[in-house]
């Protein structure tokens, strides 16, 4: 789960970050509208976030665009420009959701929960390999009919692969969605995760396998393991 947040305060977005990063969320950060589009441009993320009062102009401005571009990414307005004016304005230009400046990062993360587990997007859903399932609104995995606890950075890992079962996962596509632009990426830290999670798999009896793709990346497959592609 990859968020953005659009926020010129940067003791603001330091504090939400953490209580993002808490809930298991990977986090990116724009202080501008302009390093928000070059964001967006980029990556794919789950959420935006985005404040109004922007050093170079007014997020709505970029909502618009967005969404005249067919963009159907999440967008949650965050900004002290409460009024019910700007508020219904928000909301008609494509926002998702909105929420008043000041707010409690717990009440954030609660609403990004609940724009993830809608049934009309791409998120909320129940990945399903072989007895292994994953419902991505609730971020709970089970096996067969047990609940397989994993750590967050794992379960994101996982999310990735079920995502795309059956097709190889690139490991710059698996680095893209477990860590923030700011993160030193460590692939000894990855491969030791994906090792992990794949152990995790097999003591829990998952039919499911994760494959390494030498030199590529990752691929899950919804069979037990079969000789030749380990
Ligand atoms: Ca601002």
């Amino acid at each position: 789960m990859r968020v953005l947040m659009v926020e010129d305060e940067a003791d603001l977005a330091i504090l939400v970050c953490g209580g993002l990063a808490r809930e298991g969320f990977a986090v990116d950060i724009a202080a501008t509208l302009a390093e928000a589009r070059e964001a967006v441009a980029s990556v794919r993320y789950d959420v935006v976030l985005l404040d109004l009062t922007l050093p170079d102009g007014d997020g709505l401005d970029l909502l618009r665009q967005w969404r005249r571009q067919q963009n159907p990414t999440p967008v949650v307005v965050l900004t002290a420009r409460d009024s019910l004016d700007e508020k219904v304005a928000g909301l008609n230009v494509g926002a998702d959701d909105y929420l008043g400046k000041p707010y409690a990062v717990a009440e954030l993360v609660a609403r990004v929960r609940a724009i993830r587990r809608r049934p009309a997007g791409a998120l909320g859903v129940v990945l399903k390999a072989g007895n292994l399932k994953f419902d991505t609104g609730t971020s709970a995995v089970t096996v067969g009919e047990a609940a397989l606890p994993l750590p967050r950075r794992e379960l994101a890992l996982l999310e990735v692969l079920m995502r795309r079962v059956g097709q190889v996962v690139t490991r710059q596509a698996i680095e893209n969605s477990l860590y923030g632009f700011d993160d030193i990426v460590d692939s000894n830290a990855m491969e030791a995760s994906v090792s992990r999670l794949r152990k995790r798999l097999i003591v829990a009896e998952a039919t499911a396998t994760i494959h390494t793709v030498r030199g590529v990346g990752y691929m899950m497959t919804s069979e037990k393991p079969v000789d030749d592609l380990r």
